[in-house]
């Protein structure tokens, strides 16, 4: 109350404590003198209820007080409706903070229950909630989904199944579980639909991981898995930045050979900075880590290159059986494919930051297992690809290739030899001659060879050819040199 609202003798109001169960209790109290300064003093007509509880405290009866004028609720005739009112409300509050509790309880189990049917939702509010920074109960809560949705069994290690999830927000990770062994009957806009490919590649991810003797033979996802709605997402997404005047530059790869199908060199531009593992073997082919026809180490530990170095190979020697080495970094990628099979069940209309920070985290695991590897991201294998892909010869590449490869068992066959022109075989030195020097320029001092004569005879440039084979392992290299059009 203020100051002059009082009356010297008249009768207050003067709450003492709240019983939470009942209306506030409050102490009659008569005015004795109006002090100023915000101060009254008054003498305690009736105290009023007493406390249940030690800390709540009522002054005693005909006890002299000084007392602010705002600590003094009202008028004593006023004072049982205001209590009314007061209790009333905190009925009111107690209902509020039960229901948001209730609400927070309900959110609380649902970001951790799967379901199969969830029609995926329009948004993912929680796009910085990653699983990595929440309570540990989060996780266990998941990865315990995860084994019972997949049907693991309890023998399953969790730390297993934790770096599997872990990198995703919660409610991601959470519908990605739900799509690990999809009803049949999910409707297409269900999260067990959208998600299917990307609990198909966690799971890759776990099976690579086992011990040798539990591993399946199994073949890693390939090339085919990236497609033009790859392509267009990391195009959206170098747009989103661009928009802002940030820029995206994605990792290095040289520029492809003129030979290669375009639908290969637009694969490379955008991700032939991918690592694909690639199984230990004896023989010539090159085989997928999990390649049913090979043993090989676990996909982590095995031998990785860039996609670029096979898009180039000699389609010969990938393997028939696994189609050739594939993706390697599985976590980050099914990370980075949940985010575009979410952009294209969404109509390509929207980009939420998680998917955003998928492609960031895609490129920052390719660099990281590079670094693992020692390797630089520009390679003397990457820029001869670069020097050579430009202008490679017509069809008198073949003439050079065979003069070449004269005494030993040719790898490589054209589709139609009758279209070979015959040149004479001066020209045909040349030729070798230019592109073995383009080659040899690209090597560093220590390594390059003195140049050839212009004198050089086959004898000698086949020497050299052979050399360059034994000193350096481009992927490729016969088709780099010679181009080779129409080779199978
Ligand atoms: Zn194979």
């Amino acid at each position: 109350m203020r100051q002059a609202d009082f009356t010297v003798g008249g009768l207050y109001a003067y709450p003492t404590f709240n019983p939470h169960d009942g209306p506030p209790a409050a102490a009659q109290v008569e005015v004795v003198t109006i002090d100023g300064g915000g101060q009254v003093t008054v003498v305690v007509v009736d105290p009023g209820p007493k406390p249940k509880h030690s800390w709540q405290k009522r002054p005693r009866r005909n006890e002299r007080l000084q007392l602010a004028t705002r600590a003094v609720s009202c008028p004593w005739d006023q004072w049982e409706e205001r209590a009314a009112a007061e209790a009333a409300e905190e009925v009111e509050r107690e209902a509020r903070v039960s229901t948001w509790r209730q609400d927070y309880e309900q959110r609380r189990v649902d970001r951790v229950s799967p379901d199969p049917h969830r029609v995926l939702p329009t948004k993912y509010d929680e796009t910085r909630e990653y699983l990595s920074d929440e309570e540990p109960e989060t996780l266990a809560a998941l990865v315990q989904a995860y084994i019972q949705h997949r049907g693991l069994g309890q023998r399953v290690k969790r730390e297993k199944i934790e770096p599997l999830i872990s990198q995703f927000p919660v409610t991601i990770a959470r519908d990605i579980i739900a799509a690990l062994s999809p009803p049949e009957d999910c409707a297409a806009d269900s999260v067990a639909a959208v998600f299917r490919r990307t609990a198909d590649i966690l799971e890759d991810s776990r099976i690579s991981n086992m011990s040798r003797r539990g591993r399946n033979r199994h073949d890693y996802p390939q090339r085919s898995l990236i497609g033009e709605p790859e392509l267009t997402f990391v195009a959206t997404v170098r747009d989103h930045f661009a928009a802002t005047g940030d820029e995206l530059r994605l990792p290095w790869v040289p520029r492809m050979p003129e030979w290669l199908d375009d639908e290969d060199r637009v694969l490379a531009e955008t991700f032939g900075w991918l690592r694909v593992g690639v199984a230990d073997t004896g023989g010539q082919l090159i085989h997928s880590v999990g390649c049913r026809s090979v043993n090989s180490r676990s996909l982590e530990h095995a031998d990785h290159i860039p996609l670029w170095a096979i898009l180039v190979e000699n389609k010969r020697l990938l393997c028939s059986v696994c189609g050739g080495p594939g993706f390697r970094d599985l976590v980050p990628l099914a990370e980075f494919i949940a985010a575009v099979d979410v952009w294209s069940a969404r109509n390509r209309d929207s980009v939420e930051p998680w998917q955003r920070i998928a492609l960031l985290r895609l490129i920052a695991a390719s660099a990281y297992a590079r670094a693992a590897a020692e390797e630089p991201e520009v390679t003397l294998a990457g820029r001869i690809t670069e020097t050579l892909g430009v202008a490679p010869p017509g069809r008198e590449g073949w003439q050079a290739y065979h003069l070449l490869n004269r005494s030993t068992q040719t790898v490589l066959d054209s589709t139609d030899d009758d279209d070979i022109p015959t040149v004479d075989e001066e020209n045909i030195l040349a030729l070798c001659r230019t592109r073995l020097t383009l080659v040899e320029q690209q090597l560093p001092n220590t390594m390059r060879p003195d140049p050839l004569a212009d004198s050089a005879n086959a004898t000698d440039i086949r020497r050299r050819y052979r050399q360059l084979h034994d000193t350096i392992e481009i992927p490729g290299l016969d088709r780099l040199l010679f181009g080779l059009p129409g080779a199978i």
